[in-house]
């Protein structure tokens, strides 16, 4: 190899390093850590974090960088290098820019601000007093925008928040997408509001044991390919997937006793996730080639295995009996029907996370019109919960009864992570074109999921998606597998072909 490469590639590792060793304080900070830890906990992640970013964005690693890149272009010097190598470069300059565009007093102040914020935000959403929130906010939207300036754009200042989760989205193309994605889930919302189903999920209401809870998922897990010599599951009040290493990547659950659903589809979702990071090819650890691709590919995993695998009727075919086996008092008496259904009921409700697949997009789509309102559009921040209550009736007839229930339930703006929602929609779209493309490419799959065989489509994932890393940036690696280009029909079609036969309309 490229003496010169040698060099960068050693060096990212060493940076790559340093950031693993901080996603281990902060799993054992989600974790095991007792309470009175989290002050010095901080100071050690943050001391790390300082450590790696000073050294991506030293004068070493530039002159290693510019050996191999033209600094103001970003382009590859050496002509000759394989597209693998190329790509590499590439998008190691496209990181690299980006960290450096951003002022070292600029980001410590955003960094102050920010945790400052989300203590602020915890207490305005107790007390659904958004006048507390209301002048951090303001303060973080004007220093988003500055970010922007930074980072720069082509078209309009969200575009380059967009692109800290979702290189290469833009406004624009998310607007258009959105667009064709409204009316059709207003429409299907509406009908199937007037069916007048009754809420049937109550039939799962009971006590079930958390032992037998955790059993059944690391079968699942287990089932799906998650390898456990090379990971494993914890609990922590937000579920997550983090990283250290493809040969260590770790995943939380919440289990709750009085609803069986939650800690069923947590551990599925993040299990979609971690056999993402688990498949990437550590052969490259360190450069962006064994990196996710971005936040929506990672989503659209674990979207795949919750929604497409974990919601369906041969999933739940297979799956259900063993449920029944181990909840035998609880669901007895419940058969697959009566609990599928109650598993996908469609209840247009207040609170994003507890949504189901239909209205969750609704959701996204009102916090994507708001942020680039006050990104783009310098809406005022006091009239912000007033947009919300409009959005939450306009799209799902629905208004919150305060704040807490409406605005402020997000910890996310004032993380400073404007730009990051849209993402979960991308997974939803994505996670559906690649399910079908699958399906189309697999002998029988569903028939193999009925009968417990996960692993063929995870074999199909890793070899599809999980081990491309950023060789292809989203849009490539979409046309790649599927032969099209991102689009939200597959993910209507299927919603009116499910919800049309669950609630015969
Ligand atoms: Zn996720």
């Amino acid at each position: 190899m490229n003496r010169n490469l040698e060099i960068l590639i050693s060096d990212l590792r060493v940076i790559a390093q340093l950031r693993r060793v901080a996603a281990v304080l902060n799993w054992d900070q989600e974790t095991y850590m007792p309470p009175k830890g989290a002050e010095a906990r901080a100071d050690q992640i943050s001391l790390i974090m300082s450590m790696s970013h000073a050294r991506f964005t030293g004068p070493e690693f530039r002159r290693s960088l510019a050996e191999l890149v033209d600094l103001p272009s970003g382009k590859v010097l050496d002509g000759g290098l394989p597209p693998h190598q190329v790509r590499m470069l590439e998008t190691t300059w496209w990181d690299w820019r980006r960290a450096n565009a951003l002022p070292v007093e600029f980001v410590g102040e955003l960094v102050r601000l920010t945790s400052e914020a989300q203590n602020v935000w915890e207490q305005a959403r107790h007390t659904s007093d958004f006048n507390l929130l209301a002048p951090y906010l303001e303060k973080i939207i004007s220093m988003k925008r500055e970010e922007a300036d930074y980072l720069g754009y082509e078209d309009q200042p969200y575009d380059a928040l967009l692109e800290n989760y979702e290189p290469g989205m833009t406004t624009r193309e998310l607007t258009a997408l959105f667009e064709s994605l409204r009316t059709p889930l207003v429409n299907l919302v509406e009908r199937i509001r007037d069916t007048d189903t009754p809420d049937h999920r109550e039939i799962l209401a009971g006590d079930y044991d958390e032992s037998d809870q955790w059993k059944f998922g690391m079968d699942v897990l287990y089932d799906m390919g998650y390898d456990l010599t090379r990971g494993r599951q914890d609990r922590s009040a937000h579920p997550f997937t983090t990283d250290f290493h493809p040969s260590d990547v770790r995943i939380t659950t919440y289990l709750d006793r009085h609803d069986i659903t939650q800690g069923i589809f947590s551990t599925i979702h993040e299990g979609g996730h971690a056999l993402y990071q688990q498949a990437l090819n550590d052969q490259y650890f360190g450069t962006p080639l064994c990196e996710p691709i971005s936040l929506g590919i990672h989503e659209s995993q674990s979207r795949l295995w919750e929604n497409y695998v974990g919601h369906s009727r041969p999933f739940w075919t297979c799956y259900y009996p063993r449920l029944q086996e181990r909840f035998t008092d609880q669901l007895g008496k419940v058969t697959l029907d009566e609990f599928y259904s109650a598993i996908n009921m469609v209840t247009p409700s207040l609170i994003r996370v507890e949504a189901d697949e239909v209205t969750y997009n609704l959701h996204i789509m009102l916090r994507f019109e708001l942020e680039q309102a006050f990104i783009n559009d310098h809406a005022a921040v006091n009239d912000l919960p007033a947009l919300w209550n409009e959005g939450m009736e306009k799209y799902l007839g629905i208004t919150p009864e305060n704040d807490a229930d409406g605005i402020l339930q997000d910890i996310h703006w004032s993380m400073g992570g404007i730009g990051y929602f849209p993402t979960y929609i991308l997974g939803n779209l994505y996670g559906r074109q690649f399910y079908e493309a699958a399906n189309n490419q697999i002998d029988d799959l569903e028939d193999r999921i009925a009968r417990g065989d996960l692993k063929t489509l995870r074999e199909w994932l890793r070899e599809n998606i999980h081990q491309v890393g950023r060789a292809r940036t989203a849009d490539e690696l979409v046309q790649d597998v599927t032969g099209s280009p991102l689009s939200a029909e597959p993910f209507i079609d299927y919603l009116q072909a499910k919800y049309g036969e669950l609630y015969t309309i």
